[in-house]
Parts: C-alpha cells; structure tokens; sequence
C-alpha cells in the first residue's frame, strides 16, 4: 500500500510536534538541537536559536535544495547538515538533531558505540560512529556528519550530541529516543566494566532479522 505524503502545513505542524516531544523528554533543552524535514523539492527546518515552546508552523523555515531560504525566516543554523543529509540520501526524508544528556556525555568522549546491544543494528550497522568535532553550523560538520552517518540512520557528533534520520519524523524521532537510550545503557555498563560486544556474525543475524521485524517489514529494510 502507498504511503501518503504530507503536505507542507502538516509537516510544519509535525515539526512543532516533535520539537516540543523531544524537550518533554528531555532530548532537548533550551535553544538546543533542530529538526529538518523533506518537503518535495525543498527542505523545511526548525528556526535559529527559537526553543521549542515558542516555535509555530509558520515559523517553520522552507529552504530550496541548495539551503537558499525561500520567504522569511533565519534557518536553523545546522541548515547545512540537515541539506546535505537529505539531499544525499533519498531514503531520508527527516533529520532531527538534539544535546541529549547520555549521547551528548558519550560524544564528549569521543567514543563510537560498540555492538553492545543487538538494539545498536536499529541505526543501521554494528557501530554507532562518532564523527570529529567541528565548529557547529559549518560545512566543516556536516561533511563529518555526512560521513559519520555512511549506511546508518544515526551517528553522535564529537563535544556536540547526536544526529537521528528516518523515513518520517516519527521515525527519526524514535530512532533519537532509542539511541539516547543505549547511550545511556552503554554508560551505566561502563560503570562496571566494558560489556561484551557481540561478534560481526550476530550482528548480521540481528539486521537481517529486521527485515521482518513490525508492522513496516518489507523485507528490504535492515531496521525496525
Ligand atoms: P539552532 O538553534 O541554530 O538550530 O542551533 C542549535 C544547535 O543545536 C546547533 O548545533
Ligand atoms: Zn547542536
């Protein structure tokens, strides 16, 4: 069955949604993190330096596909990440970047996430990849995200936080939730000890038992 797409006042309105969820759960706060979201040709992103409860639809910034600002408005100033992650994955159709406290604390370590947990396949490989720090809002960073992020939906960003991708923004948002989650799984086991990380071979077992995991299985997909 086709999927609908959204229109652009509904994909405004999710915006809103998913940036007041994500301060909720305390993904983020204050000014912190964005959301992008592909509108056709264009790009839609959260405004610069607005925190959440202040956001409205109409304050969503549209982009066109090379980042130029179409109407009014001051994009968020990750802009660029959220541009080139959308303009070279098409898989992609959502970005959502947030300071969450357990990846934010992983990535000032500089740490990449082992296969400690079957659950880290869900960003699309054996690892979550740490990509180095780089001055936020450059292209600098994005080309880091970018490579970060080479066949996976998330990858934490070095002294910064986390970025989480999907097909919509539910999705990325739930990625974003369970990667905060296994950061913080991760701490806590590393408070004992370094945990045990599971072999290349499980892992594969793990991705391709995602192929027909939940009500999305298609078969083609390698995550829940
Ligand atoms: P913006 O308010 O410009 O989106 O910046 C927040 C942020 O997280 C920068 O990395
Ligand atoms: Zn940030």
């Amino acid at each position: 069955m086709q999927e609908e797409v959204p229109g652009e006042s509904e994909l405004r309105r999710a915006m809103v949604q998913a940036a007041l969820e994500l301060d909720a759960r305390g993904l983020n706060r204050g000014t912190s993190g964005n959301v992008g979201v592909r509108c056709g040709e264009c790009i839609l992103v959260t405004p610069s330096g607005v925190p959440a409860r202040d956001l409205t639809a109409q304050g969503m910034v549209l982009l066109a596909a090379n980042g130029d600002v179409i109407g009014a408005g001051r994009p968020s100033s990750e802009w660029r990440f959220h541009r080139d992650i959308l303009s070279s994955r098409p898989d992609v159709h959502a970005v959502v970047h947030v300071h969450s406290p357990f990846a934010t604390t992983l990535a000032c370590l500089g740490l990449e996430i082992p296969p400690f947990h079957y659950m880290i396949a869900a960003a699309g490989g054996d690892t979550i990849r740490c990509a180095p720090y780089a001055l936020f809002g450059t292209q600098e960073l994005s080309d880091h995200a970018l490579a970060a992020l080479e066949d996976r939906r998330a990858c934490l960003l070095a002294n910064h936080g986390m970025i989480a991708t999907g097909r919509d923004l539910d999705h990325a948002l739930a990625l974003c939730v369970e990667v905060e989650s296994l950061c913080e799984q991760y701490w806590r086991a590393r408070q004992i000890a370094e945990p045990h990380h599971l072999s290349n071979a499980q892992m594969a077992e793990v991705m391709e038992r995602f192929k027909t995991y939940g009500p999305h299985a298609q078969g083609e997909r390698a995550t829940p």
